[in-house]
Parts: structure tokens; sequence; C-alpha cells
């Protein structure tokens, strides 16, 4: 994605470098847990190496190719949670593959480790997809072999989450291509590594693409409806809360909103309306409690839940017994409020 050719205005380089400069201090900002020095100074390392190996390359929307790797580092490390290790690859993610750098050097410079990932990386841009599912199966099957190291599907996975957020500069079939690949194969690896937040974003990305009118329709429609679906939940959890006060816990409730391409889906399965789909609503309650008493006290918690609203015996899901194959954790019910709309409640733990 990266063209030599000088975007057709002029550039001010002073600001561009500022610019560049406080998207790596945001990046810094971003990485959570301990901060090590050795950390640091290979994040830093490699945030130079990156800006000079790229310097002559900018994006199809005339800006900086360098932003790519910042921004992929990024969200590797806020929206994943990724350490030390993955930033640094992620910030020389396309260097091998698009500039003069050579594996040979990372390996030199930043130790086996990021040169294996960064290599895992170079390869899988290498590998050609077909459309058909059979072709993605496979094609999924080969990106897990490939990759000894699970944080280059990671990384891969913010790397194509950042692409598809800039997809707008983007000639229209190669929108198509890239959504599609989107769907079929990089929305159902982040589901299968647990990554639920990242699968929707990549679904409603493509979709956006994909189906612009039904996606913007279905955009507007739950704008509208937000305040509605605040004010329900609020009232749904208002007993639920008292409870959980009551006995001590530390606790957060998330009213969750369906992922746009959830509701789509369940539009074109179903044959239903918008408005029949959304009639719907889901809440999360996590609780901060210790790994010995978790499973005891989600139960409580889901005890408070049906004291107050009847379950449907059909709807319950134990995941915290028999977590799922991903290592998915958590309970799940399906509760009647007084209105008479069924709610789905999913009660977990923090660490789950
Ligand atoms: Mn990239």
């Amino acid at each position: 994605m990266s063209t030599v050719q000088p975007p057709p205005y002029e550039i001010d380089l002073e600001k561009e470098r500022e610019e560049i400069i406080a998207r790596y201090k945001g990046l810094l900002r971003s990485i959570r847990g301990d901060r090590t020095p050795e950390g640091a100074r290979m994040i830093r390392k490699a945030f130079n190496i990156s800006v000079e190996a790229h310097k002559e390359q900018r994006r199809k929307s005339g800006e900086p190719y360098i932003y790519h790797p910042i921004e992929v580092a990024r969200i590797c490390a806020a929206e994943i949670g990724l350490g030390a290790t993955s930033v640094t690859a992620a910030l020389l993610h396309d260097t091998v593959e698009d500039t003069d750098l050579t594996l040979e050097e990372v390996r030199e410079m930043f130790g086996e480790t990021v040169a294996v990932i960064v290599d895992g990386l170079t390869k899988i841009s290498g590998v050609q997809f077909q459309t058909d599912s059979m072709q993605a199966e496979n094609f999924r099957k080969v990106l897990l072999t490939l990759s000894q190291d699970v944080r280059v599907i990671l990384i891969k996975l913010a790397d194509r989450l950042h692409n598809m957020r800039t997809l707008d500069n983007m000639a229209r079939d190669k929108q198509l291509k890239i959504a599609s690949e989107t769907l079929f194969l990089y929305a159902p690896l982040a589901h299968r590594l647990g990554l639920y937040n990242i699968k929707n974003q990549l679904e409603d990305l493509s979709l956006k693409y994909k189906e612009p009118d039904i996606y913007n329709e279905i955009e507007t429609k739950l704008k509208k409806g937000e305040a509605v679906r605040k004010r329900f939940i609020s009232r749904f959890t208002l007993p639920i809360k008292e409870s959980l006060d009551k006995e001590g816990f530390t606790y957060e409730i998330k009213g969750r909103p369906k992922s746009i391409h959830s509701i789509y889906n369940k539009m074109l399965k179903k044959n239903v309306t918008f408005e029949e789909v959304y009639d719907v609503f889901a809440i999360r309650i996590i609780i901060d409690t210790k790994q010995e008493l978790e499973k005891a006290d989600c139960w409580r918690v889901y005890s408070f839940v049906t004291d107050y609203y009847q379950p449907s015996p059909d709807r319950l899901r134990d995941w915290i017994s028999t977590p799922k194959a991903n290592g998915y954790e958590s309970l799940h019910t399906t509760v009647m409020s007084p209105g008479g709309r069924w709610v789905e409640v999913q009660i977990r733990s923090k660490r789950m």
C-alpha cells in the first residue's frame, strides 16, 4: 500500500516531522503494563529505523508511510494489549518487504524473536488469496502454521484493521477485494483467537465497503435508538447493581450494542426487520474477584439476576465450568425484562 509519488500539494516537512513525533508519543502512552528500560530502548530504535527506512514512501492518502506502522503498533498495544516485542515488530512489519532493510539486519539489531515475527509477517503478505471459502480455510491453516509465534497473526490483524480503517483512499475494486478478504479470512481468525472486539470492527468495516447503503441505514437507526437503549439498560440493571453493592462486589456493567454486521446477518438469516433484531438487548457484568472465588462469585451474580428476572431455561450457556475451545470463559443467560423484552446477560470475572 505504498507509493513513492509525492502528493499533489505542498508538504510542510517540518510540520510532518512534528506530527510523526506526536504520533510516536501517543504510541508510547498506549503501552500498558510494566515498561522495562530494554523494552523502551528497543521500541525507540525500531521507531528510528522504520522512520529512516520508509522516509521516501507515502500512503495513497499522501500521508507519510510511517503513520501506518506507528498506528499498527498502537493498535497492538492499546487494542490487543501486546508488549514491547510486538510493538517493536509492528513498527518494523513492512520494512523487509517494502524497503531496503534486510531480515539479516533486523536480526542483528533486534535479535531472533523480533526477526522471526517480522519474517512471518513478510511471508504472509506474499501468499496469494483466492475468494472461495475452501481456499479461505486452507489459507487460514497456512497462516497458522506459517507463524510459530502467535504474535505474527495478532500483528497481522492489527495491520489489517488499520488498512480497513483507511480504505477510503483506495480504488473501488481494491476496496471490494480487501473487504471480502477481511470478511472471509481475517474476521474468522480474530474470532478464533478470542479477539471479539477486533472481529466486530473488521466485519463492520467490511460491510461498510461491500454494502454501503445497508451499513449506513443500520448505523443511522442504531444512533437514533441509543438514548432509548441507555435508558432501558440503566433501569434494567438498577436492582442488580443494588444487590452487587450490598454484597460488596467490585464490578462494571456494560450495555453492549450489537455490531452492525451481526444485526445485518440476523436480518438476512431470519428474514426479519432491523427493529425485530434490535429488540434483543445484551448486557455484560464484569466482576473483580480473586481467581479462586471467581466461579462461585459468577454464579452468585447469576442468582442476583435471576432473583429479579425470569431466565429462559434453554438459553443458559456455562462456559466457566467448560471454557470454549478458544479459551473463552463466561456465563450467559437470557432473561425476561418487566416490559416483556429478552435480555442476554453475560457474567464473567475481569481475568476471564
Ligand atoms: Mn502494513
